[in-house]
């Protein structure tokens, strides 16, 4: 079965439309795509439509931006119910949130010599409710500061840098609990991106779990081979439901293409079996 399930549309940082992400997504051989942008549900009506067109089947999802011991951490939610109250409420407050670091993040960068940087994150934002450090990374590619987004991400955006702006998310507790109420499967996103200790690893798996959470991606479109294997070991000593996910974004920007991400081993449980 070739399962995506993880990838983003211009409903938060993604470059394709929502229709444009799934014809891409059968085009390259996915049988089963999930659509999961950033906090955020606009898109799925859309994406489920174009998915009925191309044939392929297709999971309503999310990915909430969630703090977890000062680290920033992304749970995606599969198969939830995108009309569910409790995350819809909870999403919008979570958007209310993004838009104020947004505003914090163009006075920083202002205070860093670079003026106007929310108007022109904004420019780059299809969806007004839903602007991104991608957005400001991208302005700063296209006003020529910096060379492409990943160095703008390395000279401004991440802590410590002039662009970055601590925010508390959601708590781990609160956006498994509103997957769950959806309906939904949570699952922890490209564990390898966290700087967390090991300690600290341990503590939010037990967290997760113990909030409801059932799911890691093993195989992401940002871990390596070694990466791959680490969390394939940890799914299989806690019992976790393996995800596949490209975490696509678009052409430029992801480094594996929608549905183009390597095999779950065979071993593990994929997250899909239960989503059929
Ligand atoms: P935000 O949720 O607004 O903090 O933005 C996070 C998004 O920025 C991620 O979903 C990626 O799309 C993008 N991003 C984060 N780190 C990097 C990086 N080092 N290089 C390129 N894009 C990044
Ligand atoms: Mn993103
Ligand atoms: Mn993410
Ligand atoms: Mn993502």
């Amino acid at each position: 079965m070739n399962a995506d399930l993880h990838c983003h549309s211009t409903r938060s940082d993604g470059w394709l439309e929502p229709a444009a992400v799934v014809r891409r997504a059968a085009a390259n051989g996915v049988e089963l795509l999930a659509l999961t942008d950033h906090d955020e549900l606009g898109g799925l009506a859309e994406a489920a439509e174009a998915a009925r067109e191309a044939g392929i089947r297709f999971v309503p999802g999310v990915e909430i931006s969630v703090s977890f011991k000062a680290e920033t951490i992304h749970i995606v939610g599969l198969g939830i119910d995108p009309e569910a109250p409790a995350l819809r409420n909870g999403l919008r407050q979570v958007r209310s949130g993004r838009d104020q670091r947004a505003r914090s993040m163009g006075e920083a960068l202002a205070a860093a010599g670079i003026s106007d940087a929310l108007a022109g994150a904004r420019r780059f934002a299809r969806n007004p409710d839903l602007v991104s450090r991608a957005h400001f990374a991208r302005f700063l590619v296209a006003s020529g500061v910096m060379p492409d987004v990943k160095t703008v991400f390395d000279h401004y955006l991440v802590r410590g840098k002039p662009g970055f702006v601590e925010h508390e998310w959601a708590s781990l507790q609160e956006a498994v609990g509103w997957i769950c109420q959806a309906g939904g499967i949570a699952v922890v996103a490209h564990p390898a991106r966290y700087r967390l200790s090991g300690a600290d690893m341990d503590a939010l798996f037990d967290s997760f779990a113990a909030a409801g959470g059932e799911a890691v991606e093993v195989v992401s479109g940002a871990h390596t081979e070694e990466e791959m294997l680490r969390f394939a070991s940890l799914a299989r000593r806690r019992n976790l439901l393996a995800s596949r996910a490209s975490d696509f974004h678009g052409e430029k920007e992801s480094p594996v293409d929608v549905g183009r991400c390597n095999p779950l081993p065979p071993d593990l449980l994929p997250v899909w079996s239960r989503l059929l």
